[in-house]
């Protein structure tokens, strides 16, 4: 679950890390009232979309193909205003609100396609002297939280990685200990911070930690966090992604999200607890357990076909769930074929032959089945299949069904 960058802000300053100032506005007038209430001569207006490289992306309605494609791929100077803007007047601040919201934002993550701006967040205009980059992640290599910073602030961390890896710092923690004082300190004195800055450093690299453990963060990254002419250091730009698997204790977040940047079937699939991705292929997949999934979709591939979708529906699906994932998989135009392939474990396959069967009824079928059960009760949920008069092809194995599956598209 991504949050904006404002509502990012709001988590971090709620503990205790600096950040600007900032109003969130949904229209140009919102935005213009919020820059004269922040007072000043000096705002930032940015686009809030679950993207990163918002600062080099560019609008769609105002640039030219040309331009587009230079931000796709990637380049360092493309001409045009992109989503954030520094302004100097009220008038820039109205100018820039009205040029982003409900235009669509191109930048190197969000693809072609693009996203449509809804929302802008003006913030009070800092005085850069210097940007560092901080994340804090999960190293799965080491099953330790890390708090990861590195000099080079502003530019992009893969970029980092790559030419220069020595620039990245790291601080594992210890999950019984916490992230020590220390550790805080020896990153801002390696990063080669003294002062003020040095102390305020330390203290917002332990109030990204406490951030990302009380909101169960999967990502927390501040690129850039500056260094201020005064030597004040705070957080300027804020990416966080919640873990979905906390959703339940994160009800307040889970409340603000805004899913409209979501594929609408993956928030549909949400809903009833699926584990779902869309995908670009044809033969739509119904499956129990992620490991499986995953096999159904390499099988699929490997006989040729191109699977339309990720989709675990878990170890206890119960009817409804069934349905659903059907009702999903069957919307998608794209879809040519459907594989179902369950293992009945905790779930005997008579129980699932009765969810396919029901589902079915209830949805209606236009598309090709291929169903392999396999586990407890295999045989008598073959024939509740067989016998349920609908036009379902059984298969024996996964190989069997991948055949089928791919074979009906063809003749589709
Ligand atoms: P991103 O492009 O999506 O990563 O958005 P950021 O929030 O990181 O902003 C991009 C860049 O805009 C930053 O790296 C800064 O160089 C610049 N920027 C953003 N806010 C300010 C500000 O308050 N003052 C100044 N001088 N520059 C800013
Ligand atoms: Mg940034």
């Amino acid at each position: 679950m991504k949050l904006h960058e404002y509502q990012a802000k709001d988590l971090l300053r709620a503990n205790g890390v600096k950040v600007p100032p900032g109003i969130a506005a949904t229209s140009t007038s919102e935005a213009v009232d919020a820059a004269k209430e922040l007072g000043g001569n000096f705002w930032v207006v940015k686009a809030q979309v679950h993207a990163g490289g918002r600062g080099k992306g560019r609008f769609k309605e105002v640039s030219s193909a040309d331009v587009l494609s230079a931000v796709l791929a990637g380049a360092a100077d493309v001409p045009g205003k992109g989503g954030v803007q520094l302004c100097r007047s009220i008038e820039d601040v109205e100018t820039a609100a009205a040029m982003m919201l409900g235009n669509t934002l191109v930048t190197k993550q969000t693809g072609t396609d693009g996203v449509v701006v809804k929302t802008v967040l003006v913030t009070t205009g800092a005085d850069i002297e210097s940007e560092i980059y901080a994340a804090v992640l999960l190293d799965r290599q080491e099953s330790k939280h890390v708090l990861m910073v590195s000099a080079e602030g502003g530019t992009e961390i893969e970029e980092v990685a790559e030419s220069n890896p020595d620039a990245i710092l790291k601080a594992h923690i210890d999950p019984a200990v916490g992230l020590g004082d220390w550790q805080c300190r020896q990153l801002a004195f390696k990063l080669g911070l003294s002062g003020a800055a040095f102390k305020d450093a330390s203290r917002l690299f332990k109030g990204l930690y406490k951030t990302f453990l009380a909101a169960d963060c999967s990502m927390l990254e501040i690129n850039p966090v500056i260094i201020t002419s005064e030597g004040e250091v705070i957080a300027l730009d804020a990416k966080v992604d919640i873990d979905d698997n906390a959703t339940f204790r994160q009800k307040a977040l889970d409340e603000i999200h805004d899913s409209g940047e979501m594929d609408a079937s993956e928030v549909e699939a949400a809903s009833y607890n699926l584990n779902f991705i869309k995908l670009d292929g044809n033969i739509g997949c119904m499956v129990n357990g992620a490991g499986l999934a995953m096999d159904t979709m390499d099988i699929i591939k490997l006989y040729g076909g191109e699977p339309a979708n990720f989709l675990d529906v878990g170890g206890g699906a119960k009817v409804e769930q069934v349905k659903a994932a059907f009702k999903i998989i069957s919307a998608d135009p794209s879809v040519q074929a459907i594989m179902v392939n369950i293992f009945g474990g905790i779930m005997k396959c008579d129980v699932i032959a009765e969810g396919v069967i029901a589902a079915v009824k209830d949805v209606g079928l236009e598309l090709p089945l291929v169903v392999r059960l396999a586990g407890t009760n295999v045989e008598l949920g073959k024939k509740l299949l067989e016998e349920s008069g609908l036009p379902i092809l059984t298969a024996d194995s996964m190989a069997d069904a991948a055949e089928k599956a791919v074979g009906a598209t063809r003749e589709a």
